[in-house]
């Protein structure tokens, strides 16, 4: 069966807005229509939470192990599927193939770990102060779950909160990202031929134009219980305010401003090899990207060099073509912000090395791979996250100096850095101000592990055992008069 759906998923069916509306979802890399899906608004949503609240009596009384199977024979069907799965990813968002199906193997590593940890699910049993008590700490469903997620990872964003939420006895309502529906669409398909029960996994699309009265129901309507978002950390604030009002557990993966520090130490060529990975992949569209490379004066003209000829041999295309390296950027919305910031630095005074300007011989969507070195503070790619296929450089004397401009940032979500001196690599571990390190690293995301920020990047961890945290609460039981 094929697993491009046009209809949201609702309550175990395949379903429309009850308004009949529908929207447009486009190919970013040729604009070409690759269908219509369900325009839903707050009622539609409103419908779903109860669906999935109704769904919760039952779910949330099935053991760890039963949801672990449920999760895992989901599990399976998605790795069968890997290869539909990347090219829906792909065609919607962009991304070159080989990326997209390493989207999807990592989307599906949260399945394969939830499933697991659904079993381990501990609570304590707490010494009592006093003889006639025993105390028992035991971990709940926190109830229905909104799960609100972005384009930029349409898949593993989903199977990351999902995975977390129904481990955990919760049943969810997912509202995936405007320009992404299909792949949410896709998962909601094979979560179907999983047999997981209906209500646990929904799905609601919708455009933007509905997104914020969606919202709202998702932070605010009485049936939710939590909220977890990825995306902008304008929204992300928006909905912590909404969420507020109801007292509603959140869990916030906001935007970051990664540095990517080099060393007078480092090992140049590894250096140059993380930078590509973390600048240009998803073209440069990830909240971990690198976003200021920071150089020990020492290694700059080096770095700059060898980083040139690297970026030189990015190809670009349409991620559907073999050997693409680089493809569009999801939206127009994208390409006039990257357009503003690079327009930005070159008026202040920065010296364009390659790039630094659209590529519309490819496409309405395409950005030339950039660099740009000479940035002075007063540019705003200094602090403000590009998230495009632009790496600006910054050169800097000291260690203290460098972790100073690392830190100059309100975002705290992944750093990077490199160098071979020990001592330097734990000081400076310990001193950036962010959620995610990698020491010698760039790609550094897994299940196993906890991603998640600090300051405006965000609130709460998602995957490793924490995963299931902002899932769950603790419930305190007092055996008295023993
Ligand atoms: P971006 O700017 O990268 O598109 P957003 O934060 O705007 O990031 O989008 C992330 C997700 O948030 C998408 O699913 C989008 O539809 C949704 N969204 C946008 N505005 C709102 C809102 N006011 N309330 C709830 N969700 C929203």
């Amino acid at each position: 069966m094929s697993l491009w759906k046009n209809k949201a998923y609702v309550n175990g069916e395949w379903v429309d807005a009850a308004s009949g509306s529908q929207f447009e979802v486009k190919n970013p890399a040729n604009g070409k229509v690759l269908g219509k899906v369900p325009d839903m608004n707050d009622k539609d949503t409103e419908k779903a939470l109860q669906d999935a609240n109704i769904a919760f009596k039952e779910w949330s009384k099935t053991t760890g192990k039963e949801r672990g199977i449920a999760l895992r024979k989901w599990y399976d069907l998605l790795v069968q599927n890997k290869q539909a799965l990347a090219e829906i990813l792909t065609a919607e968002a962009g991304k070159p193939i080989p990326e997209s199906l390493g989207e999807v193997d990592y989307g599906n590593a949260f399945l394969d770990w939830f499933a697991e940890e659904a079993r381990r699910s501990y609570g304590e049993i707490v010494p009592s102060p006093v003889k006639s008590k025993e105390m028992l700490l035991i971990r709940q469903p926190i109830g229905v779950a909104s799960l609100i997620t972005p384009w930029n990872f349409p898949y593993a964003m989903i199977t990351r909160k999902a995975g977390a939420a129904i481990a955990a006895g919760c049943t969810c309502v997912v509202k995936p990202a405007e320009d992404t529906p299909y792949t949410a669409l896709a998962i909601a398909e094979l979560a179907h031929q999983a047999g997981i029960p209906k209500g646990v996994y929904n799905v609601v699309t919708s455009d933007r134009k509905n997104a914020p009265a969606i919202g709202k129901v998702l932070s605010q309507h009485p049936l939710v219980a939590g909220l977890s978002f990825t995306g902008s950390t304008e929204v992300g604030k928006l909905l912590y305010q909404q969420c507020a009002v109801g007292v509603k557990r959140i869990a916030l993966e906001l935007g970051g401003n990664a540095p990517f520090m080099v060393f007078e130490s480092a090992d140049i060529d590894l250096a140059i090899q993380g930078a590509v990975a973390s600048k240009f992949r998803n073209c440069g569209q990830t909240c971990i990207s690198a976003n200021r490379f920071l150089i020990h004066e020492s290694k700059y003209e080096e770095f700059i060099s060898k980083f040139s000829e690297k970026i030189k041999g990015l190809k670009m295309g349409d991620g559907a073509q073999p050997g693409v390296l680089v493809g569009p950027l999801i939206n127009q919305a994208q390409v006039k912000k990257i357009t503003r910031i690079v327009d930005d630095a070159i008026k202040k005074g920065a010296k364009v090395l390659l790039g630094g300007k659209p590529a519309p011989n490819y496409g309405e969507l395409y950005y030339e791979p950039t660099l740009i070195t000479d940035i002075t503070p007063d540019m705003d790619c200094y602090l403000e996250e590009i998230f495009g296929p632009v790496a600006v450089i910054i050169k800097f004397k000291t260690e203290e100096e460098g972790v100073e401009i690392a830190n100059m940032t309100r975002r705290g979500l992944a750093g990077y850095f490199y160098t071979e001196d020990i001592r330097q690599a734990w000081r400076v571990a310990k001193n950036l101000e962010v959620g995610m390190v990698g020491v010698n690293e760039s790609l550094i995301s897994a299940a196993e592990a906890a991603f998640g920020g600090i300051k405006e990047s965000g609130i709460g961890r998602e995957g490793s055992k924490h995963g299931l945290d902002d899932f769950s609460y603790i419930k305190y039981v007092c055996f008295g008069s023993l």
